[in-house]
């Protein structure tokens, strides 16, 4: 198959909606600054939008795969009201050893089909750890990296190509490309 698409893989939590710990219900869930927006634009330039999120919260029995199927319900229809369709939500609902949690790249066995003709090499993963970045080194993608809690610049074993203040930033540079 000719690889002509072009995909965002975009981890979930401080880097969609703000980072609170472990969001089980949906009034924890708020959206970092303008990630609506900025999905808008990488929509808009043709991405697909994936997300690949660790949800190890699930087995660590801090909430239920229901609750994470609401919180995702709700990401989905708030997204809607800005015209935005992520193309798919992948998750790990691990905390022990398992093929899919990030850095492995095991998620991207649930979007098989839809990025059978993406061409890697002009998508790109963005996160806010450096976990993400190991995902997305393995998926042979572009890695953009999030201001957070959990990384400084002199501990991060891996690189990512571009630092980003956020999604909004992220966005508007790839897209004024
Ligand atoms: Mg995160
Ligand atoms: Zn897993």
């Amino acid at each position: 198959m000719n690889k002509t698409s072009r995909a965002i893989f975009l981890d979930r939590d401080g880097t969609i909606n703000v980072d609170d710990d472990s969001i089980s219900n949906i009034d924890n869930w708020v959206f970092c600054d303008k990630a609506p927006e900025a999905l808008k634009m990488l929509q808009d330039a043709g991405y697909k939008l994936i997300v690949i999120t660790n949800q190890g919260g699930i087995d660590a029995g801090k909430y239920t795969l229901e609750d994470m199927q609401r919180v995702h319900a709700h990401m989905h229809a708030e997204l809607a009201k800005s015209g935005v369709k992520l193309d798919a939500v992948a998750y790990c609902p691990h905390i022990d050893e398992c093929e899919c949690r990030k850095p492995k790249a095991g998620m991207l066995d649930q979007v098989r089909d839809l990025i059978a003709d993406v061409d890697m090499s002009q998508s790109w993963m963005i996160g806010d750890k450096e976990a993400d970045v190991g995902f997305g080194k393995k998926a042979k993608v572009q890695t953009a990296l999030i201001p957070s809690r959990y990384w400084d610049k002199e501990r991060l074993l891996i690189e990512p190509d571009l630092y980003v203040d956020s999604l909004y930033e992220f966005a508007q540079q790839i897209t004024s490309k």
